[in-house]
């Protein structure tokens, strides 16, 4: 038998940007250039729920962080991570390996080098009366997002580590190339 008992983990989106906040999405329907070169080495991939969309819906607008880092969040974040968690400890427990969880940099909830913060956002929007500055302090923080925290605090307390690398969606040709370097380094 060909199989090779390698997998990772993608945020949910790389696999289907159907589930991103409406107007951000930049592509078609997967980052397939990504895709396939996983497929190509021979990666087994597990989808990763995602957070936002099965709380929030597809009609929810852009968040940041801080509007995430809620005790309900992020028991949400834990109990969607649970049944991947379970996997995780069965595959390791039959030999398979399992070393990467690719994440979405500046995604609140999937960010891994950074997440976008703006800590005064939140309120009522059709009252506030300095929305342009409001948006305007939007940053990107270097800090992971809700869901990779609470995924990095679960995979500790069962002593499983995983490599977290980002695609960049700002500039997806150089930060595929930098994941591929780096998983190529596995061999
Ligand atoms: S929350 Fe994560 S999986 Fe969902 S759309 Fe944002 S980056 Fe993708």
């Amino acid at each position: 038998m060909n199989r090779k008992k390698k997998l990772l983990l993608v945020a949910h989106c790389l696999l289907n940007c159907n589930a991103k906040v409406e107007g951000l999405a930049d592509c078609a329907g997967a980052q397939s250039a990504l895709l396939q070169l996983l497929f190509a080495r021979g990666y087994g991939i597990i989808q990763l729920p995602c957070p936002e969309l099965t709380i929030y819906g597809l009609k929810r607008w852009g968040h940041v962080k801080e509007q995430f880092a809620t005790p309900y969040f992020r028991r949400h974040c834990r109990q969607i991570f649970q049944p991947i968690l379970d996997q995780l400890l069965d595959y390791k427990q039959n030999g398979y390996q399992c070393n990467y969880l690719i994440g979405v940099n500046g995604s609140p909830s999937c960010g891994v080098e950074y997440t976008q913060s703006a800590p005064a956002w939140g309120g009522e929007l059709s009252t506030c009366e300095d929305l342009p500055n409001k948006l305007n302090i939007l940053r990107n923080i270097p800090e992971r997002g809700i869901f990779m925290e609470e995924i990095a605090h679960m995979l500790a307390g069962h002593k499983l580590s995983l490599r977290f690398i980002a695609i960049d969606e700002e500039d997806p040709a150089s930060s595929i190339d930098k994941i591929i370097k780096e998983i190529e380094e596995e061999k």
